[in-house]
């Protein structure tokens, strides 16, 4: 083995010098650089975080309409107290108030009254009505509570006079009549309607466009067929296809989609007091 020259040595440790030095230079740039990385990652991270708490909540206003369909079916009914006025119940157990006088407005041309609140969207249903070639007509709208005794008494005296007992005229009449001291016509809240071709109350109605029509739309004017097939066990009185009441658009809507009757609903949302 040769010795190395002292200049050698020197020109090895220089060059060792330089290739360390170089060395830990890219080592420095190499952690720099790492952190520099990660710091940019974790600001990138918090800003999605952040942004994540705000977003879905944004976005799921802006997606509603996509999701409109399940949201609302699932959507529970909220009643507000201006909603509760039109959904006062009244049947052969809870008696109209005898302080119960609404302010009225007469219908023009029928010779019937209704509760001034609903007067709007029953005129929008008639005239949306009249539009399609319909002839509805009121025969019936707001009644006295005197009134509604009178026709319930002239109901059990034509049965009685057919031949039936007293008791049993009465239990006939308020099969179809409410009976004294309640009735949603006392309300002014409810309407009996038929049409120009067929100018009686039975159950015929319903066969006639009127009648079709006023089923499948009365509820977009707020309206319910209030004494319905399948529900006279729970109203207490008999088919009514010509019979409509007032019950809010909401509650109308909601019935509507439910299938259910006033005695129901009330159930469903403990109304009863
Ligand atoms: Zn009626």
């Amino acid at each position: 083995m040769s010795r190395k020259k002292p200049e050698d040595r020197r020109v090895v440790r220089t060059r060792r010098t330089v290739i360390y030095t170089f060395l830990l230079i890219l080592i420095f740039m190499y952690i720099s650089a790492h952190s520099q990385l990660e710091q940019e990652r974790a600001a990138a991270s918090e800003n999605k975080a952040g942004s994540e708490s705000v977003l879905p909540r944004g976005q799921a206003e802006q997606s509603a309409p996509g999701e409109a369909g399940p949201a609302q079916e699932a959507e529970a009914l909220v009643l507000e107290p201006e909603d509760m006025w039109c959904l006062i119940l009244t049947n052969a157990q809870y008696p109209v108030p005898e302080d119960y006088f609404p302010e009225l407005k007469e219908i023009p041309g029928q010779g019937q009254s209704v509760d001034e609140r609903i007067y709007d969207p029953l005129m929008d249903m008639l005239s949306d009505m009249e539009e399609r070639g319909l002839s509805p007509l009121i025969c019936s709208g707001y009644r006295t509570l005197d009134k509604q005794e009178m026709l319930f008494n002239r109901k059990v005296s034509a049965y009685v006079k057919q031949g039936y007992s007293m008791e049993e005229a009465n239990q006939l009449a308020r099969r179809i009549l409410s009976i004294p001291g309640s009735g949603e016509h006392c309300l002014g809240l409810a309407v009996d309607i038929y049409s120009d071709s067929y100018r009686t109350l039975e159950s015929g109605f319903a066969d006639t466009k009127e009648g079709k029509w006023l089923r499948e739309h009365c509820w977009e004017y707020g309206f319910i067929l209030r004494y319905d097939q399948g529900k006279e066990e729970l109203t207490g009185i008999d088919y009514e296809p010509w019979h409509f009441r007032y019950v809010g658009k909401k509650a109308a809507e909601y019935l509507k989609q439910t299938g259910m009757c006033l005695e129901e609903f009330y159930f469903e949302e403990s109304l009863y007091g």
